[in-house]
């Protein structure tokens, strides 16, 4: 007989300050009909207040199943439960009813709310408020409510033994509103905690072992220099072509009494780790690729335009989606067809006939016409095969080349990239742009600085 397996013991846990459970409530989510970005958003809020997200789960729009997540979490010592969801007026929408279960308290209905409701409504330009929104006036007896002032469905907090369980809309921007402004404030003030500092440097270029490879020893080193060093976290974010590292001040669990490194502990290792990951970081902090291009152009006040192929505007998306991109981003060309390489950007007919498209003369001819066409500082070329028909045995799918001119000086670089064709799309954009970086660098107007 095989052996039994232990039973873990139901008892209450002492509450383990700042331990959090994220639960996502919709029948959506488990049918995959939709992505959980509200559990992205939440444990990234929660990681900056030096809140942990020990578990993420997600329950169907049913009365029981809600309930038991919450008991178990509140028996198992977790400090605080963020629900997104079912708050609507809908028959699927039980989340208020299913946290009174949980709690053991009635649903009341409030008539301050109500008539904040019915208010909201009218500002709508409703005559009567439609009889089915009167349950969003139903809250557990005892709760706290959190105002929505963006939508129908205010939220609550209601305590379940030690566990302050918060419900707040499933709609993303209302949810992300009310966790900001009344949901974090009340985790920061009953827990004390405190923002976990971290350093993200941003590398394009080395595989995610080589740079672990590179940084081995600054990290090992770092960790003889002070105690919070010695706990900081190292994580690793690989996207074709990118790689960031993390560095967290946070302390390990297993060492419950250490603080963890302060922010200028973080920085100091700033040198050692620029001149590892040379040639390919590009920055220091949040800002992405594209927003450091746009931003150090835009200061410098070089004009840029795109004259794209295989990535059909993506290079150009990249760009304009950074908010201030008309201050360098002019447009460009997509030159898919031939045609449009000849016409509109000047490719000779001969070098196409030559070398084919995708190839460094054609890419270099791109970059070039691209600046002659438009008058602009920088032209940044694209053309390449993305798959994942096309490839020959000399040019097989992932073979991109990339150019940057600005009329009269090209560079180029030739990309052999793995994976499917919105990879290939993505990584050659993200290339294309590492190129740039690195022409603003060499001009002098670009430098791995730390930005927000
Ligand atoms: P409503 O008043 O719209 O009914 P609600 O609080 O009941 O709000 P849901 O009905 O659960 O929320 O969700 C409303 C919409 O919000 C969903 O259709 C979906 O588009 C989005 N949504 C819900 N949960 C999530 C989630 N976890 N991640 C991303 N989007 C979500």
């Amino acid at each position: 007989m095989p052996p039994k397996s232990p039973v873990l013991p139901r008892t209450k846990a002492a509450p383990s300050s700042g331990q959090v459970w994220l639960v996502t409530v919709g029948d959506e989510l488990l049918a995959g009909d939709i992505h959980d970005t509200n559990s992205t958003f939440l444990a990234q809020q929660c990681r900056a207040i030096g809140a942990t997200v020990i578990r993420t789960v997600s329950v169907r729009d049913r009365i029981d199943e809600i309930a038991e997540v919450l008991r178990e979490a509140a028996s198992r010592g977790v400090c605080a439960c963020l629900v997104s969801g079912g708050l609507g007026p809908t028959t699927d929408d039980l989340t208020t009813e299913a946290i009174a279960v949980a709690a053991g308290v009635e649903v009341r209905r409030d008539a301050a709310a109500l008539e904040r409701l019915e208010a909201k409504f009218r500002a709508f330009g409703y005559d009567n408020m439609p009889l089915s929104n009167i349950k969003q006036a139903d809250f557990p007896q005892g709760a706290e409510i959190l105002a929505n002032p963006i939508g129908s469905a205010e939220g609550f907090m209601v305590r379940i033994d030690g566990c302050r369980v918060f419900s707040m809309p499933g709609v993303p921007r209302e949810l992300r509103k009310m966790t900001t402004e009344q949901v974090l404030p009340r985790l920061v003030e009953a827990w004390a905690l405190r923002e976990v500092p971290r350093r993200i440097y941003r590398v394009l270029g080395h595989g995610e072992s080589a740079v672990a490879q590179r940084i081995e020893g600054i990290v090992a080193s770092a960790r003889t220099q002070s105690p919070g060093l010695a706990t900081m976290f190292v994580h690793y974010r690989a996207a074709t072509p990118q790689v960031s590292i993390i560095l967290e001040g946070v302390a390990a669990d297993s060492e419950p009494d250490a603080k963890g490194a302060t922010a200028d502990e973080l920085a100091s290792l700033d040198a050692a780790m620029i001149d590892a990951l040379q040639p390919g970081i590009y920055g220091i902090g949040e800002a992405d690729l594209a927003t450091r291009v746009v931003g150090a152009a835009s200061a410098a006040g070089v004009s840029l335009v795109v004259a794209e192929s295989c990535t059909g505007g993506g290079l150009g998306a990249a760009l304009s989606a950074v908010p201030g991109a008309s201050a360098c981003f002019v447009g460009g060309v997509v030159g898919y067809n031939n045609r449009i390489k000849v016409e509109l950007l000047g490719v000779p007919q001969s070098v196409l006939d030559e070398h084919g498209a995708v190839s460094e003369p054609v890419a270099r001819a791109m970059a070039k016409g691209g600046c002659v066409a438009t008058g602009a500082d920088l032209c940044v070329a694209i053309t390449g095969i993305a798959g994942p028909g096309g490839g020959t045995p000399e040019k097989p799918v992932g073979t991109v080349d990339v150019a940057v001119s600005d009329g009269s000086e090209t560079t180029y670089k030739r990309l052999k990239i793995r994976g499917d064709r919105a990879t290939v799309q993505r990584a050659s954009a993200q290339w294309a742009l590492k190129l740039v970086w690195d022409r603003l660098v060499a001009k002098g107007v670009a430098s791995i600085v730390s930005l927000p």
